[in-house]
């Protein structure tokens, strides 16, 4: 295998951590269906840009993120691309889940469980960046399912995705990607039941 290229599976409910090359696709696989994948941008050269969902969409003037949206930072500028999209619709507005979101919204007895923002900051710590929790920005939901009603109500539902299909994104910028593939097993976000996904990247055409 060449160096810098990923092929990784990334099990249930574990954090991965790793850059992609300007140039590069990068590809996020739902291996099982119906996973969640919390996921964050960061420039890689310089840490402090990282992905904007306000910025997201402003920009494209859609909530949902799909083929076509360009994923912009908090300095405006385009991070990466998604360039296929065979689940159709991404979440940016859920959130991570937390211990302490777990515990509004299910119960106490649930501060304990794993959660994605803690995935994060496992992840973080190991990869020794300098970045902290005061580096967690709104993040992706990659194959998360939340529909806003006429109202403007946000519901976690039941996902739209299926095993196999992926969301495949083009680095702009050399792009430091923290997953979270989401242990949550208290909503439907996966389907109650967490799976593994795969990552891999390569050489854009
Ligand atoms: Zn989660």
């Amino acid at each position: 295998m060449n160096p810098g290229i990923i092929d990784a599976v990334v099990p249930a409910g574990e954090p991965w951590i790793g850059t992609v090359r300007r140039g590069q696709s990068f590809r996020i696989v739902d291996l099982e269906g119906n996973q969640a994948v919390d996921t964050l941008f960061y420039n890689a050269l310089d840490t402090a840009e990282h992905y904007s969902a306000q910025n997201t969409i402003q920009a494209q003037q859609r909530i949902y993120l799909t083929r076509g949206t360009l994923l912009l930072s908090n300095r405006g500028r385009p991070m990466l691309e998604i360039e296929e999209d065979t689940c159709g619709r991404h979440d940016t507005l859920g959130g991570a889940c937390s211990a302490e979101s777990n515990t509004v919204r299910y119960a106490l007895e649930k501060r304990h469980m794993h959660s994605c923002r803690d995935s994060f900051l496992s992840a973080l710590a190991r990869h020794d960046a300098g970045l902290t929790k005061r580096d967690l920005p709104s993040n992706i939901n990659f194959f998360m399912n939340v529909p806003v009603t006429p109202e403007g109500g946000l519901r976690f539902a039941d996902g739209i995705s299926a095993a196999g299909r992926y969301v495949q994104l083009r680095a702009l910028l050399d792009t430091l990607v923290l997953i979270s593939n989401c242990p949550q097993l208290n909503n439907p976000c996966n389907a109650y039941n967490p799976t593994p996904i795969r990552v891999m990247t390569w050489e854009s055409a």
